[in-house]
Parts: C-alpha cells; structure tokens; sequence
C-alpha cells in the first residue's frame, strides 16, 4: 500500500517534466526550420521555433528546476531578492521591453560562488548571488539585468532553437515523454540535461552584442548611467582570472571583448561625456 502511494507521488513530480516535453515536441523539427516570425518588439523577421505564449510556458515551467540546481531562489521578501527585482522592474518599465507580451520576473539565486546571470525564453530572469555580491552599484544590476532582457525581447532563445541547435534537446524531449514511472529516475536526469543545456547554450557573438546594447539603451532609459556597464565587464574578468571560471563566460565572449564595443557605444552617444541625470543609483556595500 504505501509503496503503491510512494509510485502515485512519483508518477504526480514528473508532470511538470511530461508538460515541458510535450511543448519542446509539439513544435516538430520541421516547424522549427521553416517558421519565420516577425519580432513584435523590434521588427526583426527572424526563424524562431514557438510563439511568444510558448516561450512564456516554457520559462515557467523550467524555471523551478533551473533554481533548484542554483542551490535555489533566495527568499523573494529579502532585501537583494527585492533589489534585483525592482530594478529589473524599473529597466522593463522605461524600455521597449514594456511594450512586449512576455512576463518578465527575476530571481535571485542562492549560490554564492557561480557568477552567473541568464534567462529564460519568455521572461524569466536569474542572477546568482555569486554575481551580484561582486557588483558596485544599482546601475551595474541593471547593466546585467538589462543585457539578459535583451535576449528575451531579442527572442535569442527561440531562435537558436529553430536553427537546430537544440536538436538535442528535442532527442531528450523523446526520450522524457517516452520513459514511464520505472524510468522515473532516468527521466529526471535527463531533464536536469535539458534544463543545463538552455543555460550553457552559448550565443553567437552577435547575439551577445545586440543584447548588450539593449542592456545600454534599458540602463539608460532607466535614468543608470551606461559606462557602469564597463564596470560590469571588469568584475567578470576578475572573476575569470580566480580559480573557478565564471559560468558565465562559457556562453559569452570574452569581457574585454565586448568592453571594447561598450566603450564604442559609449563614445558615440556620448562624446561629450555621460550626462549629469544619469546616475551610479544606490551604492551596495562591499563585501
Ligand atoms: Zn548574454
């Protein structure tokens, strides 16, 4: 008796994994080659693989797992939980981001060591604490908050699964709605994988530099001043140089490359310098 209640349960924890399946297959591989959307934010014509509403269930239904392997989501009342989520609040507020149907939501997550910012088709959007504990400044969130905005409103994601590169994941995405309870364990492990692959997918560098300049133009409309975003890129170069690489830079290029473009942008909208009304925000105390 208590062992068939046990199975019940464990059959009830995979549904969740059953939905995200379900929706990584219903997309069929050849939808994913031959649909082409036209971006409602920035009116890029671009191969995606889902609509917006996909993305979204997506995110959500990933989102848990994502946390859970980063130690999990800091209690969302806490001071930093709340920080991060009014800045990323504020930087969708005043940019195009707020036009867009996507529900942005932001995490905080616990581990301390990863220094790592990503996000989720659809609008979910994780920071570690390893990441933010080094920041100087509100603006620096918002530089890291704005850029991983970009990729959702740049639909990133959804594109890269269209050109193929989530090939695999669609196998996994087999392989998950074909195991049964038995394979329970298996199925779990392989949905880990997926959930691991989404993070670790690396953009092209183009991909990177489109979102850093909507990370730019956000922390700007957000009344930050842009060159803290210099700031940012000097953190996670330090941080490469320590014993544990950033996670981070395993899907981004390198901070002293995409510098160079900042300071680019920088000069060009600002030749005369940053003016006065955009601001550092609240300074965070050292730790
Ligand atoms: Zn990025």
């Amino acid at each position: 008796m208590s062992y068939g209640y046990r199975s019940d349960r464990r059959g009830f924890s995979i549904r969740p994994q059953w939905i995200i399946a379900l929706i990584l297959l219903l997309f069929g591989t050849f939808r994913f080659l031959t649909n082409t959307q036209v971006n409602p934010v920035t009116g890029e014509k671009q191969h995606v693989a889902m609509s917006v509403s996909q993305e979204i269930a997506l995110g959500v239904q990933s989102a848990p797992s994502m946390a859970a392997q980063m130690g999990g989501k800091v209690d969302p009342h806490s001071q930093s939980a709340t920080l991060v989520r009014e800045v990323g609040e504020r930087l969708v507020a005043t940019s195009v981001a707020r036009k867009s149907e996507y529900r942005f939501q932001f995490h905080l997550l616990r581990d301390p060591d990863m220094v790592n910012a990503f996000a989720l088709p659809g609008g979910q959007i994780f920071i570690t604490n390893g990441l933010l504990r080094r920041l100087q400044n509100e603006a620096q969130l918002a530089g890291v908050l704005g850029h991983e905005i970009g990729h959702v409103i740049h639909r990133h994601g959804a594109q890269h699964m269209a050109q193929g590169q989530f090939g695999q994941i669609l196998v996994t995405a087999v392989g998950v709605a074909s195991s049964d309870d038995r394979h329970s364990g298996r199925a779990n492990q392989q949905v880990a994988a997926m959930v691991n692959s989404m993070v670790k997918l690396s953009y092209s560098r183009g991909d990177e530099s489109q979102s850093d300049q909507f990370g730019l133009e956000a922390m700007t409309a957000a009344g930050f001043d842009p060159s803290q975003m210099l700031g940012v890129m000097k953190i996670l170069s330090e941080a490469s140089k320590s014993n544990r690489q950033p996670e981070w830079l395993g899907s981004h290029p390198h901070p002293e490359h995409r510098a160079e473009q900042i300071e680019t942008w920088l000069h060009k909208q600002y030749p005369d310098g940053i003016p006065d009304n955009l601001t550092i925000g609240r300074k965070f105390q050292s730790h």
